[in-house]
């Protein structure tokens, strides 16, 4: 099961309670669902909760037994079941449309009826069936991306301004002849998920980012280990290319004492960081004191022209 599809799970176990609700929930699923027509509504879905909810919706909240079809709509290719619940009948339909207060004779222009959304409670209701027809949430560990996509344009506005009406910032777009709300923001998608009904589904997108920011910090920490070990080999190379040089040009053994002590740890250690070799030192010296030493045989050894390799 996708994200998208255990959010839905979840959102269908909330309780039919009011019959307001019920009567939003179904508006949602209307304006969002594959159809909703003067001579026809349909619903298809590969949600079997879904797909039972919407039978109770329309039976609890329009009185209407739709015809409930399982598989044969299957998109081709696709092994999932789908589901179709249609109302066909010319009264059963009026009914339906007046009910939203429709004028089932003219074409349908659908905007939203905000008489029936007028409770808080019925609002959440609304978003819920839009969501459970028309939604879809991506995989958090994947990105944040909630979107609800509904044919109908002036739909879509209305939709955006009740959301921005509840305190959301979404955002619009088209795509395929739909017309599509989304959300980017993990906060937004978790709040509306928690107001709409799916607290779990709220709480796994929250987990899902701070796994994320775990994952983060851990592979920060090892780039910048792994900069800092390049780093210290670098400087070691060109240590240990001076200390050659002083070498084959014989004046190694004129260094003075603290130099060549120096020159010697690092020759014989290629391998140890500034601070084991300060650590080896005898009387031990601080890091830096030992760079400094180093630093100043590279300087013997290129004939003190080497300001650059000072960093
Ligand atoms: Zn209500």
């Amino acid at each position: 099961m996708s994200f998208s599809q255990d959010a839905k799970t979840e959102l269908c176990r909330v309780p039919l309670a009011s019959r307001c609700c019920a009567e939003a929930e179904l508006y949602g699923v209307l304006l969002y669902c594959n159809t909703f027509g003067a001579e026809e509504v349909k619903i298809v879905t590969e949600h079997r909760q879904f797909a039972a909810r919407a039978e109770k919706l329309l039976k609890r909240a329009a009185d209407l037994a739709p015809v409930f079809k399982s598989g044969g709509e299957g998109a081709a290719g696709s092994d999932k079941t789908k589901f179709t619940l249609s109302v066909t009948g010319p009264e059963k339909l009026k009914r339906l449309h007046q009910k939203y207060g429709y004028d089932a004779g003219r074409s349908l222009a659908h905007h939203i009826n905000l008489a029936v959304i007028e409770e808080e409670c019925c609002k959440a209701a609304f978003l819920r069936g839009a969501l459970l027809a028309g939604g879809s949430i991506t995989e958090p560990s994947k990105g944040y991306h909630l979107e609800l996509a509904t044919s109908h344009y002036n739909v879509s506005r209305e939709v955006y301004s009740l959301l921005l009406d509840l305190g959301f910032k979404p955002r619009n777009t088209a795509r395929n002849g739909n017309y599509v709300t989304y959300f980017k923001q993990s906060e937004a998608i978790e709040d509306l998920l928690t107001l709409l009904g799916a607290p779990v589904a709220a709480m796994r997108i929250m987990n899902a980012k701070v796994e994320k920011e775990i994952s983060n910090k851990v592979n920060r920490r090892l780039n910048c280990d792994e900069a800092n070990l390049d780093k210290m080999v670098n400087a070691a190379q060109e240590q240990l290319k001076a200390i050659r040089k002083l070498e084959e040009e014989g004046s190694f053994d004129s260094l003075s004492g603290k130099l060549k002590e120096a020159a010697m740890l690092r020759r014989d250690n290629p391998d140890l960081s500034l601070a084991q070799l300060a650590a080896m030192t005898r009387p031990a010296v601080t890091k830096s004191c030992l760079n400094h030493r180093l630093r100043k045989i590279m300087e013997i050894a290129y004939g003190n022209v080497e300001e650059t390799k000072k960093q």
